[in-house]
């Protein structure tokens, strides 16, 4: 295997050598190869173009010198942790932002996103009688996918906002910056390192403290049912801390992972390290580790599958997730499988379906038996937010409904159970944060409310509380 720097100067040679229309050729002659630079043959979606290509170059060599955020022992921990949640043993919870921005790295946003994915887990652990895994869209959830290049903001034309580590949200930054690369290093690892820093000090120390308050609920009956959990819950967590349990090391040594959507290729080229085992000492596959996250994902609009992204993915040795929206062809399952999973690995693959509740019924059967006849091994998650957003009148505001989101949950629930399949885990965007950026759950927030707190610079996010109306419902569904 090539070193990192000579496969990344090969990278480098291979950008700028080749045109669009030579790109065919290129794939074809690089069909059986793998590198980490390997996707730059094949034609991609979604691409950035730097006007400033040195400082582009100079940018990403400072990347690759830098430490990996993540330590591949670390990346098999969790791959063996979703082994267990393919198997339907353990349930996985996903979430945080649709964009970070750098602004959000500060001590008082990571304490109440994690606060609230620890509170989250309590109550479906509590639910399902099962272990739940918690990885964070944290630390490094910048890059976004847009569905058109630019829009019109004051009349004027203007390149889209694509992310905090590409351009700038304000209509004067919109030309792609190379230096946010490296800023996006630093603020994805000080947002690890007090993820960390917290999660050693022990949960129970966290700042924000659980709120079980329950005075915003409007139905009755809907407190009843919370309240029950609330109490068993509480009843169990001072059992614990009678018994001493509660500073034993499980409950100290939280797992968090984190996760982003692996959109800028060139950002995770560079953080793609070669690891091999120690014999006695860790087990794991050697090669090539994606080492800025635990998990990453390919994205509904970057999945085709002669592309760059399913490219790079193939050759990592990361779990990693594939969103499936509702133009994915029953067709192309097998062929994807094979490709990013050729040793069918459970836990490997996670599919991420996003179908919108109005056409889950009638799709994500479909593709369950197409899955199945790959003979493939995947985790089911449900991805209950991109299949359903909609502007809101008036404002158009970008929202989502509570009913929305819980009725595609409930429906992806009620079809694994009758195919047989294990619905293995939700992926929300979510914050800890009293915004007011979704519409309906238990506080019963309207349209004529986004406005209060409506702060989301791309996707609309669940606040605190419907976040925790998701997880008790789940609970709620697995109790009955
Ligand atoms: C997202 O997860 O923020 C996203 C853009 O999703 P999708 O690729 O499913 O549209
Ligand atoms: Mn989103």
């Amino acid at each position: 295997h090539l070193p990192l720097s000579e496969a990344a100067r090969g990278a480098a040679r291979i950008r700028t050598s080749f045109v669009d229309s030579a790109r065919p050729e290129a794939a074809k002659a690089l069909a059986h190869e793998w590198a980490p630079s390997s996707w730059q043959s094949k034609p991609i979606k979604q691409e950035v173009i730097y006007p400033d290509q040195a400082a582009f170059e100079k940018a990403l060599s400072k990347l690759e010198s830098l430490p990996m955020i993540v330590h591949p022992t670390e990346i098999n921990k969790l791959k063996s942790s979703l082994k267990d949640v393919c198997e339907g043993k353990a349930f996985l919870l996903q979430g945080g932002d649709c964009a970070e921005l750098f602004d959000y790295c500060t001590e008082s946003q990571i304490d109440a996103k994690i606060a609230l994915l620890l509170q989250m887990s309590l109550v479906l652990i509590h639910g399902l009688r099962l272990p739940v895994v918690r990885i964070g869209r944290i630390a490094g959830q910048f890059a976004k996918p847009r569905s058109s290049p630019t829009e019109i903001v004051d009349g004027k034309e203007i390149p889209s906002f694509r992310g905090d580590n590409i351009n700038g949200f304000d209509p004067s930054e919109r030309t792609p910056e190379p230096s946010r690369l490296v800023q996006a290093y630093f603020h994805s690892s000080t947002t690890l390192n007090y993820i960390r820093t917290r999660l050693g000090a022990g949960y129970a120390d966290l700042h924000h403290p659980f709120n079980w308050s329950l005075s915003h609920i409007q139905d009755s009956e809907v407190k009843a049912k919370y309240l029950k959990t609330v109490e068993a819950l509480t009843d169990s967590l001072s059992f614990m801390k009678t018994i001493g349990a509660d500073t034993a090391s499980s409950l100290r040594g939280v797992d968090f992972y984190t996760s982003h959507e692996g959109l800028l290729l060139e950002y995770e080229q560079s953080f793609t390290r070669k690891w091999a085992p120690t014999p006695g000492v860790n087990g794991g596959q050697e090669g090539w580790y994606n080492t800025s996250a635990h998990f990453i994902w390919i994205g509904d609009r970057t999945r085709q599958l002669e592309g760059a992204h399913v490219e790079y993915f193939r050759g990592i040795e990361n779990p990693i997730g594939i969103k499936v929206g509702p133009s994915f062809k029953e067709e192309e399952f097998g062929r994807l499988l094979d490709i990013v999973n050729p040793r069918k690995e459970p836990g490997k693959v996670t599919l991420i379906t996003r179908y919108g509740c109005d056409k889950v019924e009638s799709i994500l059967p479909g593709h369950i038996e197409a899955v199945r006849k790959t003979g493939h091994p995947v985790i089911w998650q449900c991805d209950p937010m991109h299949g359903n957003t909609r502007s809101s009148p008036g404002t158009g505001l970008k929202t989502r409904q509570y009913s929305s989101i819980m009725s595609e949950i409930l429906s992806a629930l009620k079809i694994h159970k009758e195919k047989g399949t294990w619905l293995g885990g939700i992926h929300l965007e979510l914050t800890g944060d009293n915004v007011t950026e979704c519409v309906g759950g238990s506080e019963g927030l309207t349209d004529a409310d986004l406005s209060t707190n409506y702060q989301t610079y791309c996707d609309p996010r669940l606040n605190e509380k419907q976040a925790l109306d998701v997880a008790f419902t789940i609970s709620d569904y697995y109790r009955k």
